[in-house]
């Protein structure tokens, strides 16, 4: 299995993200260098944690232990909720967990409206990615009224919002509106966090390119311009999610697929109104 395969993205800032990632949420720390290592073996080269899944470290070990260049490595991180009064620190801390001079992409991890600071927390990642640490700067769990006031507030606007968005729940408005503005979407729970959706036009679409029903959604991710970051603690389920640019899907396939979006409804983890 080859990274080649994988697209990327263009973001606001000119860098190119891989499309397809691997996420690291849920790993057990005292395993994440070994799972995440096996990611990087069968040939991601796109890592997505977080400050707040405590395996940072274990990410910066598979990353040194992989032997892969730098370089040829995007790695993603973010800000915990209850270091946003001081984000500088924070970002200091990842770095030092990471065991790396800088990271790919930092989030906001969520805008927590509770405490209403996520404005000048955005303005200190404006100075972490002037300073180099941070190659590229966006958020997570953003809704449409919180990036319009980081926008405003600063003129910068994130190179990537990162939310969750599956076939039950598509972010069609969301979507429109980082379409407008060129902030890329970042789909969490691509896979729909743990439960498969079990429709029976997945299945069906699946049978007739001969793929499973997790390879044919990764793909519809890839068809409708979302990142994906899929996680697994088995490798051969990331050999298989890897496995999605051999076919493609038919206007027919991604019609069905748009046509099992639950809207609100398919909501399945936090809302950004209420976590923080
Ligand atoms: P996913 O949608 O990636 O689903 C992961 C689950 O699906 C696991 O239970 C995994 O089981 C299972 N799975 C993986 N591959 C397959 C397959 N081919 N067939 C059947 N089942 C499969 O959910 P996550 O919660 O992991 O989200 C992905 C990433 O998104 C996270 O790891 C994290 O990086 C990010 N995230 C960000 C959030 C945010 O607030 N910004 C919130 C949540 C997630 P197993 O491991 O046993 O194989």
């Amino acid at each position: 299995m080859s990274e080649t395969n994988v697209p990327t993205i263009t973001l606001n800032n000119g860098t190119a993200i891989p499309q397809l990632g691997f996420g690291v949420f849920r790993v057990d720390p005292d395993r994440t260098a070994e799972i995440a290592g096996t990611a990087l073996e069968v040939g991601y080269r796109h890592i997505d944690t977080a400050a707040g899944y405590r395996n940072e470290a274990g990410v910066g070990d598979a990353v040194r232990a992989s032997g892969i260049d730098r370089d040829d490595l995007w790695i993603t991180t973010k800000l915990a909720n209850g270091d946003q009064e001081h984000p500088d620190d924070a970002f200091q801390a990842s770095l030092d967990a990471l065991g790396l001079d800088a990271v790919d992409l930092y989030l906001i991890h969520w805008p927590v409206p509770a405490k209403d600071i996520y404005p000048s927390v955005w303005k200190t990642l404006i100075a972490i990615a002037e300073s180099g640490r941070a190659r590229s700067i966006g958020v997570s769990n953003f809704r449409i009224e919180h990036l319009e006031r980081i926008i405003a507030e600063t003129g910068v606007v994130p190179a990537v919002n990162q939310v969750e968005l599956h076939v039950d729940f598509q972010q069609r408005e969301l979507k429109a509106f980082h379409a407008e503005h060129g902030i890329a979407t970042e789909a969490w729970y691509p896979l729909g966090g743990g439960s498969l959706s079990e429709a029976p036009e997945l299945r069906r679409i699946a049978d007739a390119h001969g793929k499973t029903v997790a390879q044919v959604v990764l793909r519809w991710h890839m068809h409708d311009g979302n990142i994906a970051i899929p996680k697994s603690n088995h490798r051969e389920r990331m050999v298989e999610n890897l496995d999605i640019f051999d076919f493609e899907l038919t206007p027919a396939d991604l019609d069905a697929i748009a046509a099992l979006d639950k809207a609100e409804e398919g909501r399945r983890g936090g809302h950004p109104l209420q976590v923080g």
